[in-house]
């Protein structure tokens, strides 16, 4: 592992985004690939183009319920047409001649001869009659959705290294194709360190707490699409922490872990990743989550995350996300910051802040609330959230300033 640099504002820390750069430096993409159906793709990021065979849609069709008209024929609002046919979404009409309107449903071919659609509500019909008057004067092209509109025929419609989200499986879809080419899943190993953690379900003796770590990392690898190999709590002890990182490293792309990698005589991480392979232990100029541990044990890249629950989200967002991003294949593993203002003052700092923040609407403005407490223990906190105000090193906030956020997911 490359030796950290200090961070220009804080002796001995290194700054966030330098300790991203170095993350992601030391990161690359998992090679294998596999072919699956798109129902199962979402989260998945694709190994290669996609390219569509067909035009969407194939064909010039109705983007309403109504009649289909040569537009020459009503010119002028009033014009009375014969009813020649009736085009369901699905079936083909036959053209339409000089004089004559079809009845058409969104979605169905525009015949030969229409080269309009008056909606319904703009046509006057008597029940039964064959006879349509358009209340409307009708232009070429009115409601015509075109043939290749959404995709051309040949056109790249995703790249490679894209991440899938529900638009895009629907996409895929609408050019026909059944299956995709993504990398393989990621394969992440966690565990939990630290002699006073609780499962949830049992009673918590004196000094104890509920393992939550747990199930904040198992939500967040979830959202991430990984493959999950959860090896639970793990006991302050060199061999206990040796045999599971030992175990982790068989099979796993990415060991995870919360807690034990501060500098405390309690903290066997640090000492148990020397030995098998090799760790950088960052102090990161930043809050919550100032500790964090980097290194590799065979083919495994190892993320040591701190132990308390607001550090081990923040920084699985800030630093766990990118990294699995790129290891995914992702083209741009890095969160895009959203601008808004704040609606609160914060004084200089110098660890770079992430403020758990709620984001509203105010006059066509997007404002940052902050939660009340920012404690690194008030898991409530990102809960509450639905996004990370960034506090940059050395920038006092006052209200109104304009500041990045990055949205949770
Ligand atoms: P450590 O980094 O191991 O010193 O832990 C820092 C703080 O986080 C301590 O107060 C721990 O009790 C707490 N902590 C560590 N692991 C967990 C966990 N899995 N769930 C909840 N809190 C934890
Ligand atoms: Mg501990």
């Amino acid at each position: 592992m490359s030796g950290a640099k200090d961070c220009c504002h804080s002796p001995g820390l290194l700054s966030v985004d330098e300790a991203i750069a170095q993350l992601l430096s030391q990161t690359s993409a998992v090679t294998q690939t596999e072919s699956i159906d798109i129902i199962d793709a979402l989260g998945r990021v694709l190994a290669e183009d996609i390219v569509s065979n067909i035009d969407v849609p194939g064909h010039d069709n109705t983007a309403m319920d109504g009649y289909a008209v040569r537009s020459e024929d009503c010119s002028q609002p009033g014009a009375t047409l014969k009813v020649s046919q009736r085009i369901p979404a699905g079936s083909n009409g036959v053209e339409v001649k000089p004089g004559e309107a079809a009845r058409i449903f969104t979605g169905a071919p525009i015949p030969p001869g229409a080269d309009a659609v008056v909606m319904q509500e703009l046509c006057s019909r008597d029940d039964d009659s064959d006879v349509v008057t358009i209340n409307k004067a009708v232009c070429a092209g009115d409601n015509i959705r075109r043939a290749g509109e959404d995709i051309k025929q040949g056109s790249v419609i995703l790249s490679a290294g894209t991440k899938l989200r529900q638009q895009e499986m629907g996409l895929i879809a609408s050019i026909g194709a059944a299956k995709v080419r993504v990398y393989r899943k990621l394969r992440v190993a966690c565990f939990f360190t630290g002699d006073e953690i609780v499962e949830p379900g049992n009673a918590l003796q004196a000094g104890q707490i509920y393992n939550s770590n747990r199930y904040t990392l198992n939500g967040f690898l979830q959202t991430q699409a990984c493959e999950i190999s959860d090896f639970g709590i793990v006991p302050d002890s060199l061999d206990a922490t040796l045999e599971v990182i030992e175990k982790a490293a068989e099979q796993a792309d990415l060991i995870l872990t919360s807690g034990g990698v501060s500098v405390g005589e309690e903290d066997y991480v640090r000492i148990a990743l020397e030995q098998l392979g090799e760790l950088s232990l960052w102090r990161i100029a930043m809050k919550p989550g100032k500790p964090v541990a980097f290194g590799k044990v065979g083919r495994a890249l190892f993320l040591g995350l701190p132990g308390n629950p607001v550090s081990v989200f923040v920084t699985a967002q800030i630093f766990a996300r990118p990294v699995i991003r790129k290891l995914q294949g992702e083209a741009e593993p890095l969160p895009r910051p959203v601008s808004v203002r704040a609606d609160f003052e914060w004084p200089a700092v110098k660890r770079q802040e992430y403020l758990r923040a709620r984001i509203e609407n105010r006059d066509g403005e997007s404002w940052a609330i902050l939660y009340p407490r920012q404690g690194s223990g008030v898991l409530s906190s990102a809960s509450w959230a639905d996004a990370l105000v960034i506090v940059p090193v050395d920038r006092a906030i006052t209200q109104g300033d304009g500041i990045d956020c990055i949205a949770l997911i």
